[in-house]
């Protein structure tokens, strides 16, 4: 007790002198942010609107507040297990009964910004990820694994780029989901599978593969490129929505100064 304590009051000393800084790992979210494109035949996400109630004036002259309407998956955002089929028979896959210990845990960043300068359809494999292991350390049960891309640095049509975007092959996501029992994948694109993914086998495996082993994504975050490959401690809590299969959500990282 006394031990925790003084843990707690350390971390939180840290964060007031700013020997540990906090990274934001999220972007703005706004009528503009871009929304995955599906083939016509499927339902379609909408972008956000934005509707005011009032802002000071007659219809509430002390006070401003917006409706919002928008997708669970818009912008910066959590999928949970029930997001894919694989994962809808899971116990606690929905936002409002994942366990709230989940929302917090390491990071380990795996920068792959130039492959994917390079090749917007770059893929990790097992192999890239356990050639990062000989030189970062083995990544941790429980921990983020982060995609670094750089993609969060694009705008307008070249962040969905025609769908054709970085991200991992299915052999990766086995040996994250079932060798090294992440927490889940975080990625800079608008969602953890790369674009050409729907032909993939199995199709969308960063979805089929991590949600049904009942593990999360991030997807659409930014700033990857300020985290250490291992050391940073990320949250990531979803709205608690009754039986959402996602939500927007404020991403942020610890990370040592
Ligand atoms: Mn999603």
């Amino acid at each position: 007790m006394q031990q925790t304590a003084q843990l707690l009051a350390a971390l939180t000393d840290a964060l007031q002198s700013g020997q540990v800084r906090v990274v934001d790992l999220t972007q703005p979210l706004s009528p503009e942010t871009p929304v995955i494109n599906l083939p016509p035949i499927f339902g379609q996400s909408p972008p956000l609107t934005i509707e005011c109630i009032c802002q000071y004036d007659d219809t509430g002259p002390a006070w401003y507040w917006n409706t919002l309407h928008l997708g669970e998956h818009t912008g910066t955002h959590f999928d949970a297990p029930a997001h894919w089929i694989t994962g809808r028979e899971l116990a606690n896959n929905t936002t409002d009964a994942l366990p709230v210990e989940r929302f917090i845990g390491p990071a380990c960043v795996i920068d792959a910004s130039r492959e994917a300068a390079a090749d917007p359809d770059f893929l990790v494999t097992r192999a890239y990820i356990q050639a990062w292991e000989a030189q970062h350390g083995a990544i941790p049960a429980g921990a983020w694994l982060l995609l670094r891309t750089d993609w969060s640095k694009r705008t307008g049509s070249d962040f969905l780029n025609d769908s054709h975007t970085p991200g991992f092959d299915a052999d990766a996501l086995r040996y994250l989901a079932h060798e090294r029992d992440v927490k889940g994948v975080g990625v800079e694109t608008v969602g953890t599978d790369a674009g050409q993914a729907g032909g993939f086998d199995p199709p969308f495996p960063a979805h089929n593969i991590m949600h049904g082993a009942g593990k999360y994504g991030l997807a659409s975050l930014a700033n990857l490129d300020q985290l250490p490959p291992q050391g940073a401690v990320v949250v990531a809590a979803p709205l608690k929505i009754v039986q959402g299969s996602g939500s927007p959500v404020r991403v942020f990282a610890l990370v040592g100064a």
